[in-house]
């Protein structure tokens, strides 16, 4: 039984803690030294992909090499693992789907919690240069209006 409650720990501990990569490194890396290959998220896309897709790649490495350990012995890795493409699978959802709108997903714009969330990203993608966007993360976002004050003041000084 304590297995198993340290398992789903270590399952919403990869999950939450994807969170934070995925704002850290969308806030310092894609808006940093790697914009080359996420400028293209900034801009109109031409064809199915995007030089950005390149991240979820990048992403899903350690998840397959944790899951193939976690299958090969290590249970505890299988539920990092698991962690990590499950953030992987809600990103793609709803950031590609239900916001991007690159495929159709049975969920609706209109619940609360994913309006939000596509507002807040909706002001994210307000610029479309390497410097002075605002909202980086995802899932967890800061209310709309403070975004939208925030961005004005950026576009003021
Ligand atoms: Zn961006
Ligand atoms: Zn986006």
């Amino acid at each position: 039984m304590g297995d198993l409650l340290l398992w789903v720990m270590l399952f919403v501990l990869a999950f939450a803690g994807m969170e934070f990569v995925a704002w850290f490194t969308h806030r310092y890396i894609m808006h940093g030294f790697l914009w080359c290959l996420h400028r293209s998220h900034h801009s109109e896309r031409h064809g199915l992909f995007e030089l950005n897709d390149l991240f979820a790649v990048f992403f899903a490495l350690p998840s397959v090499v944790l899951i193939y350990n976690g299958l090969n012995g290590h249970a505890f890795q299988l539920a990092l693992g698991l962690g990590i493409a499950a953030y992987g699978l809600v990103y793609f959802m709803f950031h590609d789907g239900l916001v991007h709108r690159r495929f159709p997903v049975p969920f609706s714009r209109r619940q609360h919690f994913w309006k939000k969330r596509i507002q807040a990203h909706r002001m994210h993608h307000a610029v479309e240069t390497k410097e002075g966007a605002v909202s980086f993360g995802f899932l967890i976002t800061r209310p709309v209006e403070r975004l939208k004050r925030e961005l004005a003041n950026r576009r003021r000084s």
